[in-house]
């Protein structure tokens, strides 16, 4: 039989009449001939609640705990939608990850999957299974504890399952009806895009949009997954949502395919630091053994010896790394007049497979931000994306702005 993997998210599961909703969707698909791994998030606005619920019990958690609690979302969504599935007698059955089992790391709250053995469910399968319900975003650590992927990680449970498994495709349902060269939520002007390349998808998901995990494309990337994203409220057909593939199968495209955002950044200036060889890593060292994940990095020109460091890192690690500067600054082995952190800047970025062979593309962005009067605090640039730090009142407008700019109101 052709597998298939069918993932859906949380607004896609929020309800009872939801669950039918994918249950009917996942009969259709075993109609057409199909054995199913369904992956299913946790009704939507769940995993925040348990979140925080071990916050306000223990602010420093236990990470073995956090997983424990944190992933038990998905596993009510996975027993109902196969009790679902059963009552219009489809033969499902629910498979919590240590069943399966997902054998990730031990990183507890972002571990990686490094093995999916199938000798479980081909059993089950050849036994008459049509479906699985396979509850996303767990696995098991080698020391046989639960483990979790990090925030919105049943995309990569998805995605594995579907190299794993060997299935034809992986569907990504959820509550837009594809890949947009923005955030809808954020500009009405956005549009679908019909393909997207793995490569472009990798950056606009690791650059904020939050529409598919980065390491779910990774992954498809790695072993050839296609990828399509969908609506689960809609209709569809062979040909619905958004396919992400080679950059070869893509007939014709736009310099830049779309605008990123990211609302969680934050931009920390150590002012007066030596300017010598090895200050760079004598910064970094203890960012990174503190484990922040610094991202953009700036440092002015010097005078009388002296420079400013700037870098920007997740907002909820300003503490964390305000914490490891201040510990160097007291071992001496940095110095530095004054750490200032600014918690209200986001990140926009443009990204495009185009940028390869067209330049001035990080002209036209810096003048449209311009012209709306928008300063920009930090650039950075790669071989397909450029990003800005700027104000974060100025995240809709810096969108639009962009959006408008590069034309992607033409785009499909
Ligand atoms: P799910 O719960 O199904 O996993 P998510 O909320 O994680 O859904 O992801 C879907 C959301 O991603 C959309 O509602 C949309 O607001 C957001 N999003 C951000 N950027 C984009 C984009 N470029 N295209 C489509 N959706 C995007
Ligand atoms: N329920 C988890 C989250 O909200 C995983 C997911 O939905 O992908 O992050
Ligand atoms: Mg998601």
């Amino acid at each position: 039989m052709p597998r298939l993997v069918m993932k859906f998210g949380g607004t896609s599961v929020a309800d009872i009449d939801r669950i039918r909703n994918v249950a009917r969707k996942v009969k259709r698909e075993v109609e057409n001939g199909f054995d199913v791994i369904v992956i299913v998030s946790a009704m939507s606005g769940k995993t925040n609640e348990l979140v925080g619920w071990v916050d306000s019990i223990s602010p420093l958690y236990d990470a073995r705990e956090y997983d424990a609690i944190v992933s038990s979302g998905e596993n009510v969504t996975a027993g109902l939608l196969a009790l679902a599935l059963q009552e219009y007698d489809v033969p499902a059955r629910s498979w919590q990850g240590w069943q399966v089992p997902v054998i990730t790391t031990s990183a507890h709250g972002a571990a990686r999957i490094e093995d999916i053995p199938t000798a479980n469910l081909d059993a089950k399968f050849a036994e008459g299974m049509k479906v699985a319900v396979v509850a996303g975003f767990q696995g098991l650590a080698p020391d046989g504890r639960i483990t979790t992927l990090g925030r919105g990680g049943s995309d990569t449970t998805a995605v594995a399952f579907a190299a794993a498994m060997q299935a034809q495709r992986c569907d990504i349902y959820t509550d837009v009806d594809g890949v947009y060269t923005a955030d809808p939520r954020i500009t009405d002007k956005a549009r679908k895009l019909n393909r997207i390349s793995y490569e472009e998808m990798l950056e606009l998901a690791s650059l904020g949009a939050k529409v598919l995990q980065t390491r779910s494309v990774e992954l498809a990337m790695r072993y050839r997954v296609r990828l399509r994203v969908l609506s689960s409220f809609e209709e569809s057909n062979e040909t619905s949502g958004t396919l992400v593939c080679d950059e070869e199968e893509i007939m014709e495209s736009n310099v830049v395919s779309g605008v990123a955002h990211s609302r969680d950044e934050a931009k920390m200036t150590l002012v007066s630091v030596a300017d010598r060889p090895g200050i760079a890593a004598a910064i970094f060292m203890p960012l990174a053994e503190a484990g922040v994940n610094v991202d953009m990095i700036v440092q002015n020109i010097s005078e009388d010896g002296r420079t400013d460091m700037t870098f920007s890192c997740p907002t909820n690690q300003v503490a964390r790394a305000e914490k490891a500067m201040e510990a160097a600054k007291a071992k001496g082995s940095i110095n530095f007049r004054d750490l200032i952190a600014d918690k209200n800047v986001c990140k926009i970025s443009v990204v495009g497979i185009g940028m390869r062979s067209h330049a001035g593309v990080a002209a036209r962005m810096f003048e449209a931000l311009a012209a709306e009067g928008v300063n920009i605090k930090v650039i950075t640039t790669s071989e397909i994306k450029v990003s800005v730090l700027v104000d974060r009142k100025y995240m809709e407008l810096a969108v639009q702005a962009l959006h408008d700019a590069f034309e992607l109101d033409n785009a499909a």
